[in-house]
């Protein structure tokens, strides 16, 4: 494998696409609407380009996206094919391994991405990978179909909280006006992506946003299995509470952290505080504003080993 440390330019990538003949696109365990979003889109281009494409991801992509896909995901890369990866800022992070030779293209935009593949195209100052898919679409020539569109809108929309975050810039408004004249139609698009939640969830993330307790200038919500088991919901569920969390005055930093098998999963959310350093302690990683890690702990003792390293970030106050 030739691992490059460099980044690649846009150019230089349109270029190396038109060699490939067959490759399957994968993105990041615990896909959202940028991962998935961004590699249809990445699918959907290589079609165009002449070659054979196909998704696969070992877990089952969630249903609110399922539709953006043109084809059926494969659970395994398939033999002989190239692997594409899409909005991964780690090669351990796959959904599914990277074989020995390496995965060949790297498309992402986490500025902790330590560019793993033969090709890198990574851009930490897009708001969403999906842009950056869009941008060798024009580099490519290859017009964007509404389907395109709209896999690209929901990856842009969904990893700017809905055009919220600080990540969103003028240029990813003129892309998403460009995708709405491409027959993106918000409403409809909205439509398939929300109002898609279950009983379970909206009781989950009750008792998500019931359970946060406020340090100062951190607030931090922890759901435990028996929070799961008596509404009926999943842990991803859970999570769906994490931009309410945020409404709170006067808090810096977000945590929530839900139970999972091998302990607790942990998504930290800033307006300032680099949390994505704040997750690396924990062996995670993401963007500044928006990160994660998985600790062995408990949530109550995961709680406070945050609270630990919170201390000389931010004000954690005198109590509760
Ligand atoms: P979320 O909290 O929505 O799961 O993740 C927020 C951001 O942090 C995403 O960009 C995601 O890729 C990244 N992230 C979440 N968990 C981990 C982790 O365990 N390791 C790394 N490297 N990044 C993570
Ligand atoms: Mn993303």
């Amino acid at each position: 494998m030739t691992t490059r440390t460099t980044n690649n330019t846009v150019g230089e990538i349109a270029e190396f696409l038109r060699t490939l003949d067959r490759v399957a696109v994968t993105t990041h365990v615990g896909a959202d609407g940028d991962a998935i979003g961004a590699s249809a889109a990445l699918v959907r281009l290589m079609h165009r380009l002449g070659a054979e494409a196909v998704f696969c991801h070992a877990e089952a992509v969630p249903d609110y996206l399922s539709w953006l896909l043109p084809d059926e995901t494969l659970r395994e890369l398939p033999p002989e094919y190239d692997l594409l990866v899409a909005d991964t800022s780690r090669a351990d992070r796959t959904g599914v391994p990277v074989p020995d030779a390496g995965a060949r293209l790297n498309v992402d935009h986490h500025e902790d991405n330590p560019l793993y593949a033969e090709y890198n195209l990574v851009n930490p100052r897009a708001a969403a990978t999906a842009e950056i898919v869009a941008d060798l679409y024009t580099e490519l020539g290859v017009p964007m179909d509404r389907p395109t569109a709209e896999a690209l809108y929901v990856g842009i929309k969904t990893d700017t909280g809905g055009f919220n975050f600080r990540n969103i810039s003028p240029r990813a408004h003129e892309l998403v006006a460009d995708l709405l004249r491409a027959g993106v139609v918000p409403a409809e698009v909205n439509e398939r992506i929300n109002r898609r939640g279950s009983i379970e969830q909206l009781r989950i993330v009750g008792v998500s946003l019931a359970n946060a307790v406020q340090y100062g200038d951190a607030l931090i919500s922890t759901v435990e299995n028996s929070d799961y088991e008596r509404t009926g919901a999943t842990e991803v569920e859970s999570k769906e509470s994490i931009d309410q969390l945020r409404t709170v005055a006067g808090v810096d930093v977000v945590a929530h952290l839900r139970e999972v098998p091998n302990g607790t999963k942990g998504s930290l959310r800033s307006e300032t505080v680099d949390v994505g350093e704040v997750a690396r302690h924990f062996g995670g990683g993401g963007h500044r504003l928006a990160a994660g890690y998985t600790t062995p702990r408990r949530p109550g003792e995961a709680r406070e080993e945050l609270l630990s390293v919170l201390e000389g970030i931010v004000d954690l106050g005198g109590g509760q």
